[in-house]
């Protein structure tokens, strides 16, 4: 049996936890890859690592060399090293990846360095060999992951290895430039490297026990998820539910290598589990979770006939191509379409310039805008099997008073989407899980 491992910023955040990491893999020798995160918060207010680099990488831009950020870092690794009581030469490894920022000066080398040091570390501390991720993950032209090529060279680097660290976040390009994955990118090269080796299991460690149905921010003590499938999860994290970077289920989704979320303070929870569809065991309720996100426009237009004018989507698409905007959703009607997107995309003016050209371009006989939409995805794969669960979802929002301003379905039936005003937004989810969750 092969187990990749993953350990988050906060699990990594100190000597301590570190430690606890490695009781972590004694205690399963079936634990032989393990994949890092740089040192993140040791308590709110800290800053990671990460931060912290591209801070010194912009010292660096402005001064001509490293400043009081990597001061920072420096002495946080100093203190790891002590702590652990390791007898590596943590100033000569200081010394080079000061060198390398101010050489190289790119965003994606300097913010790296954060798992190289970390994983230099672990590596020491477990007493087990180093694998360079830049030698083995690579990038394509299109800044895409090269699978390919990436799979042949982690399994030809691990051949044989039994056991190893490898840096999490970053890679090389074709030309050998490091390149990162966007940021929780760890939980991404966590996932590359199960798939690589052929895993049985992708353990994910961080600092919950898992995925809970709501954000605990907003419902006290939501109940945990046991098990979800891979769409339930794309669908959630998709929407805000972060424990894991939505583009780390992809590499082991064609692999059909689960991946189990553990908690490193309380390695005794059972987690989540996040299995194929068709592994996944039915669950007894309809609904897995509920997730959201505030902040969208969504551009209602209106048209008799629309149904039968050919080209209308098209034209009013190639407008938002042309401005580089992407949609988040096209629900729609015979005669009504709303676009929705994410407000940032459409800042400064953006979003008057775009009316300004659908109006020209399509002349709707009504166009509506509403910003400041906040929307509510309610994900599981009961939902179709069971009737009315949209009559209970949208009678539970009524009576808490709260107007739908929008509602998409997807055609899996795996998630319904309620868009409602932002300020709504907390009192809606509250609702919604009061109803499929809190039941009897
Ligand atoms: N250290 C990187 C970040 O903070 C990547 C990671 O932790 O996964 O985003």
């Amino acid at each position: 049996m092969i187990k990749v491992c993953k350990f988050g910023g906060t699990s990594m955040a100190d000597g301590t936890n570190m430690l606890r990491i490695k009781r972590i893999l004694e205690s399963d020798e079936d634990r032989r890859y393990v994949v890092v995160s740089a040192p993140g918060k040791r308590f709110s207010g800290d800053i990671k690592v990460t931060d912290l680099l591209y801070q010194t990488l912009e010292e660096v831009l402005e001064g001509g060399h490293v400043g009081s950020s990597y001061q920072k870092i420096a002495d946080r690794f100093r203190g790891i090293v002590h702590e652990l009581g390791l007898k590596m030469d943590i100033d000569a490894l200081l010394s080079e990846v000061q060198n390398g920022i101010e050489t190289v000066r790119t965003a994606d080398y300097a913010a790296s360095r954060g798992e190289y040091l970390a994983g230099r570390i672990m590596a020491e501390l477990l007493k087990i060999p180093f694998i360079e991720a830049s030698e083995v993950i690579k990038f394509g032209t299109d800044g895409r992951l090269n699978g390919a090529t990436t799979y042949a060279l982690l399994r030809a680097a691990l051949r044989g290895v039994k056991r190893a660290v490898i840096a999490g976040f970053y890679g090389a390009d074709a030309e050998g430039n490091v390149k990162t994955f966007s940021r929780g990118g760890s939980d991404v090269s966590g996932a590359i490297v199960a798939r690589a080796v052929g895993a049985d299991i992708y353990e994910n460690w961080t600092d919950v026990s898992g995925f809970l149905a709501c954000d605990p921010r907003i419902v006290a003590n939501p109940a945990g998820i046991r098990s979800l499938s891979y769409k339930e999860l794309r669908e959630l994290s998709y929407m805000g539910a972060n424990v894991l970077h939505s583009e780390s289920i992809f590499p082991v989704r064609e692999a059909d290598i689960p991946i189990l979320i553990k908690n490193t303070f309380r390695p005794e929870d059972e987690g989540t589990v996040i299995l194929p569809t068709q592994k996944c065991r039915p669950s007894a309720l309809p609904v897995t979770g509920i997730a959201g996100k505030k902040n969208f426009t969504v551009i209602f237009l209106e048209k008799s006939l629309m149904n039968a004018e050919i080209g209308f989507a098209l034209r009013v698409l190639e407008i938002l191509f042309r401005h580089g905007i992407s949609f988040e959703h096209i629900p729609s009607g015979i005669d009504t379409m709303s676009f929705v997107i994410d407000s940032a995309e459409l800042a400064h003016g953006v979003l008057q310039e775009v009316c300004k050209e659908i109006e020209e371009v399509v002349s709707p006989d009504r166009m509506n805008v509403f910003s400041d939409v906040a929307l509510i995805a309610v994900v599981g794969h009961g939902m179709s099997r069971n009737v009315g669960i949209s009559a209970r979802l949208f009678s539970a929002i009524a009576r808490t008073g709260v107007n739908v301003r929008m509602i998409d379905q997807g055609s899996s039936e795996l998630n319904i989407i309620v868009g409602v005003d932002n300020a709504n937004y907390e009192r809606t989810v509250r609702a919604v899980y009061e109803e499929f969750f809190r039941e009897n």
